[in-house]
């Protein structure tokens, strides 16, 4: 699919926290140093939001001109998220104007990427803007199936398939791979290049014995907290036709917001001497008999019905307020392996959520700081209460014990589609796949340029660091491929315009 996951996701932007990257580079990682990361954030970036801009801080934080626009959205339940707001200053959480400036013990309103009730994806930014480049060709429906390289290890070009035939493409440079941390290992070790007892499984001849690929994956899990109260009321069908007309006339309303309407989220930690935050939680409201619930959680948690049935049976006469936790920096790790040598099978993925005990231990710690919300002044306003969800193993447990939540979560644990580290780069091909100008380790004319090159995971959503990490492995290609770097491909650019325009007028 044009721009990846960017073009299906939820929309949330978020950079994490310097200290994300600071590991990064004190891993070795020379290219990654925090001012750099920032730099490439910024450059990317074209924040448009009038409100925050006035804060002299946050227009010095966010680049203004780059081809990604990001935004806040208009929401339709803001009156009740600002009470929730209210409710998680409360309980310490502080409520903050911008969540990429200050991300420890904070909450406040989402920055997305979207602007006037479009969704921003990384093609509508990048790619689509230059799709008529003369030296860019676009493929649709086409899957790779190989990178081919020869016997002193040089990366030549690529095995193609589209439309049930075969094409193999040459390079004289590089073949960058960008599918993404469950298909980029899967295509590298369909090409000879992973852990050599796997390929030899599968019946693969093994290029390089490249140990690390596919292994460390770690993901951000999530688990469910359902809070319900008297309010928001039902909509009535005239809510429905005004979201409609809202949307094509203005732009704006419930339609032009992420489909699970989420519109403030919080980071805190469990460790109070941490400097960055090691849980999340978004917000999202359903008002009373809202299908979009069931939707919602079946979609995105794939529960058994009685799960379901449970939250949706209590939304039937309370407003639901569904908060997702989001741990963010787990130990335990998970691997993707191959199926098959065949390239349209999917990998396997294991992804190994909360094996290491220390995981679990901190998760429940974290849903029991989120759940104190239940008793602030607006939830006891609102008649709040935790709902419990039917699940036969844990029904008999306390509700809000830390037995409880050890149950649910072993038993809801789920993904927040945030894979990372199967490619994670690093100083050799024992402890990493690429090194930190994402060059894979072993095999000259590679690189693998997406969130799998990540080496931890980031306190937040994975794609504006994944965006970033485009922008820097950008440079990095260019830098390795000419003599002069960025300046001299700027002389290119402007020759390649100067020969466009002549072309035209010439009537070529
Ligand atoms: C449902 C969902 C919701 C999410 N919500 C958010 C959010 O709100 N905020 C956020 O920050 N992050 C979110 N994420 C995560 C974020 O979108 C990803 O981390 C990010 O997009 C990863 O980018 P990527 O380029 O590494 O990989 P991908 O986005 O997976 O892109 C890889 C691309 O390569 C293509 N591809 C793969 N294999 C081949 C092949 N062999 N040949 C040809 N093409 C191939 C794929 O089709 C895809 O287009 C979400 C993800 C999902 C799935």
């Amino acid at each position: 699919m044009f721009g990846g996951c960017s073009s299906i996701n939820a929309m949330f932007y978020v950079q994490g926290n310097s200290a994300d990257y600071q590991r990064w580079y004190d891993a070795g990682n020379k290219e990654w140093s925090v001012d750099e990361v920032r730099r490439c954030f910024r450059k990317s970036e074209n924040l448009q939001n009038d409100e925050t801009l006035k804060d002299p801080k946050i227009r010095a934080h966010y680049g203004h001109d780059g081809p990604l626009i990001i935004n806040k959205v208009n929401n339709t339940f803001r009156s009740f998220t600002d009470k929730v707001m209210e409710a998680w200053e409360e309980i310490g959480f502080r409520n903050v104007p911008d969540l990429n400036l200050e991300n420890v013990m904070t909450s406040g309103r989402i920055t997305v990427t979207a602007a006037n009730g479009v969704r921003q994806s990384t093609d509508r930014a990048f790619l689509l803007p230059v799709a008529k480049r003369t030296n860019l060709k676009i493929l649709k429906r086409s899957l790779v199936t190989k990178v081919l390289v020869t016997k002193r290890l040089k990366a030549y070009g690529v095995e193609v398939e589209r439309n049930g035939k075969k094409y193999t493409f040459y390079t004289t440079r590089e073949v960058v791979v960008s599918a993404g941390s469950i298909a980029s290992p899967q295509l590298l070790m369909l090409s000879g290049i992973g852990p050599v007892e796997q390929l030899r499984d599968k019946n693969i001849p093994c290029v390089v014995n490249s140990p690390k690929v596919g292994q460390d994956l770690q993901d951000h899990c999530v688990v469910p907290i359902i809070i319900h109260g008297n309010i928001p009321d039902e909509e009535n069908a005239l809510n429905t036709h005004y979201d409609n007309l809202n949307y094509l006339v203005n732009r704006q309303g419930v339609l032009a917001q992420s489909d699970m309407t989420t519109d403030a989220m919080a980071f805190y930690t469990t460790d109070h001497n941490a400097s960055y935050a090691n849980c999340q939680t978004s917000l999202t409201i359903y008002p009373k008999n809202k299908s979009q619930l069931f939707e919602s959680i079946t979609k995105i948690f794939r529960y058994k019905k009685d799960v379901v049935d449970s939250i949706v049976e209590q939304n039937k006469n309370h407003g639901t307020y569904l908060l997702i936790y989001n741990f963010l920096h787990p130990q335990s790790k998970g691997n993707i392996s191959l199926n098959s040598n065949n390239p349209k099978d999917s990998p396997l993925i294991h992804p190994n959520y909360l094996s290491d005990p220390r995981d679990l231990e901190t998760v429940v710690k974290g849903l029991k700081m989120s759940t104190k919300i239940v008793k602030s002044k607006y939830f006891k306003s609102i008649g709040g209460f935790l709902g419990r969800m039917n699940i036969p193993a844990c029904n008999k447990l306390v509700l809000d014990s830390d037995e409880y939540w050890r149950c649910v979560s072993t038993n809801l644990v789920s993904t927040l589609w945030h894979p990372v580290r199967t490619c994670q780069m690093g100083s050799d091909i024992n402890n990493s796949v690429v090194d930190s100008r994402l060059r894979v380790h072993g095999v000259k004319g590679l690189r693998v340029v997406d969130a799998s090159v990540m080496p931890n995971t980031v306190s937040g959503n994975t794609n504006a660091p994944t965006i970033m990490i485009g922008e820097r492995g950008s440079e990095l290609i260019i830098e390795d491929n000419t003599k002069c770097g960025l300046k001299c491909i700027s002389e290119q650019i402007i020759q390649e315009i100067l020969e466009h325009k002549a072309s035209k007028i010439k009537g070529i």
